[in-house]
């Protein structure tokens, strides 16, 4: 009986254990494959720039080499730069240019990294002088390596302080190289779909989405720890009141059988005591001979005289005769 239930306890606690690690699965499986491993995290909570901070201007990109944007692409990276925009309040501004092979030479050494560095901050500033609230973002094929392009990011000054910071700058290089497809129908399209990415990432605080997970995980595996420490209990509670109901029992059964050994004992002996006071020493009343034990309302005879001698029941003697 006991086994049985506890069976049954076991196989609910699989159940519920079952069900709730399969949501939480269900959950992290979402809030992970929502998250792509080659973008960057966004774990800062950004607000958008003041729009007094960024004076909007009409024109959003430039193409130097009239190699890289064709005919009609160019609304859709418009598009997407809108959309960057009014998610962030940063005007972008895309130079396409063959920067990077004017610079090869020595562009991975530091001074490589400097001179590119000159060269985004002129672009800059030829095109937005003081105005901080934009971002200039280069984009560079190379006549070296023909299916390699090159990104690179220049924010304004309140644009870095406010939004574009290192990690929001990381987030866009890693949507644009990641998403733009030069040799696609619409590589415009790419371009497009890279900002707009980039945008919604850079503008949500993932940590959050970090913590629900942890907290999900902690909350799942604290629910089963409880179950399973509460069933442990109970089955423990039940085994002991188990043991106890067992020698309880065998305690009555001792205390009864030591209980009918004493009443048996008591009979036995009262009995003895009834037999011995039941049998009398009885004098001879002919010879006078002492060693005579007649019981009562009976009738004995006297070892010494042969005399019968009858007693009675309340313990008299009743009868004598002699058979001399
Ligand atoms: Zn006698």
């Amino acid at each position: 009986m006991k086994s049985e239930s506890t069976y049954k306890r076991y196989k609910t606690i699989g159940l519920i254990s079952a069900v709730v690690l399969a949501a939480a699965a269900i959950v992290v499986f979402f809030v992970f494959t929502n998250n792509d491993s080659w973008l960057t995290k966004s774990t800062i909570q950004r607000r958008v720039l003041p729009s007094d901070l960024c004076v909007k201007t009409d024109v959003w990109y430039q193409d130097d080499t009239g190699r890289l944007i064709d005919e009609g692409e160019g609304e859709y990276i418009i598009s997407g730069m809108e959309y960057f925009y009014e998610k962030t309040g940063v005007q972008p501004f895309l130079w396409v240019t063959s920067y990077y092979d004017e610079i090869n030479q020595y562009y991975y050494l530091e001074d490589g990294q400097e001179a590119a560095d000159n060269l985004m901050k002129n672009k800059y500033e030829d095109l937005f002088g003081s105005d901080g609230g934009h971002i200039l973002i280069a984009l560079s094929d190379s006549s070296q390596f023909t299916t390699s392009y090159f990104w690179r990011c220049y924010p304004g000054g309140n644009a870095s302080v406010y939004v574009m910071d290192d990690e929001a700058v990381q987030i866009l290089m890693d949507c644009l190289s990641f998403i733009y497809k030069p040799d696609g129908v619409h590589p415009g399209r790419s371009i497009r779909d890279g900002f707009i990415k980039a945008a919604d990432t850079m503008m949500k605080d993932q940590t959050f989405v970090s913590y629900a997970v942890a907290v999900v995980i902690v909350g799942v595996l604290l629910f089963i720890t409880i179950i399973c420490i509460s069933s442990i209990r109970k089955s423990n509670k039940e085994n002991i009141a188990y043991q106890k109901t067992l020698r309880e029992r065998e305690k009555a059964r001792k205390e009864e059988a030591i209980a009918d050994q004493k009443k048996a004992e008591l009979e036995k002996k009262k009995y003895e005591d009834d037999l011995e006071t039941q049998y009398m020493a009885i004098p001879c009343p002919n010879c006078g001979g002492s060693g005579n034990k007649i019981r009562k309302g009976t009738v004995g005879i006297c070892k010494y005289c042969g005399t019968a001698i009858k007693v009675g029941r309340d313990g008299k003697i009743e009868f004598l005769s002699n058979d001399d």
